[in-house]
């Protein structure tokens, strides 16, 4: 079984996608990983959001080093927008899209399937998966859950700031030409404002549940 999610920076995408892995014996890969790989190497190279080109992030793209996708670098927010920025370039999608379908279609031994959470999961990079998820809260809430998450890890970050630079990112990613963040015709819509992770869980779940036995 192949499950795409997608959503808003914060929404709760990335632990939906991980809890219906292990329930559903599924291979995770979190996309946005890539494009924060992608960020951090294009930041050590020294360019900023501002300055960076089209060619100089395709080539950082091409010859992306994978390891980094597991630092714990890629998560500031710095990487977070430098990571919009670059994914709005059209040779950088392509260059991370086979190995994203790869990932899908050959999922390691033992797994029953695979879920991606991202942007254009399932608009773009798997529009055959059998659910859809389109994940989203109001963005008072994303901040504040960022937030907390930012601070646990030791970073000194302003609510405010936060929210500030998600919304920012939602604007970049839902307005860019190529691949913008939007929900498939037949994304089920999955508002975590107001449920908790269990609730959320289980939300999900009856969807698969019910796409399973053709309701
Ligand atoms: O999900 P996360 O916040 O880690 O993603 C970082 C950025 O990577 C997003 O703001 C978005 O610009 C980009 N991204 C994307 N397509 C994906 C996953 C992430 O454009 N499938």
């Amino acid at each position: 079984m192949i499950i795409a999610v997608d959503g808003t920076a914060a929404s709760g995408k990335g632990t939906l996608a991980k809890r219906l892995a292990s329930a559903l014996n599924l291979a995770h890969l979190d996309t946005g990983a890539l494009y924060r790989a992608v960020a951090v190497s294009a930041l050590d190279a020294g360019f900023t959001a501002s300055d960076i080109s089209a060619q100089a992030a395709e080539n950082i793209a091409q010859n992306l080093d994978l390891s980094l996708t597991e630092s714990a670098r890629i998560r500031t927010p710095e990487a977070g927008e430098m990571a919009s920025v670059v994914a709005a370039v059209p040779e950088v999608r392509s260059a991370l899209l086979n190995l994203q379908r790869q990932f899908a279609t050959t999922p390691p031994e033992g797994r029953d399937g695979a879920i991606l959470d991202g942007r254009d999961i399932a608009t773009v990079v798997l529009p055959e998966a059998e659910v859809k998820f389109f994940v989203d809260a109001r963005a008072e809430i994303r901040a504040e859950r960022r937030h907390k998450e930012l601070i646990n890890a030791g970073h000194e970050v302003m609510l405010r700031d936060i929210l500030t630079s998600l919304k920012e990112r939602d604007h970049r990613d839902q307005n860019r030409d190529h691949a913008p963040l939007k929900p498939a015709q037949d994304s089920i819509m999955v508002d975590t404002s107001d449920v908790d992770v269990d609730g959320m869980v289980a939300f999900a779940l009856s969807h698969i549940e019910g796409s399973r036995t053709g309701g």
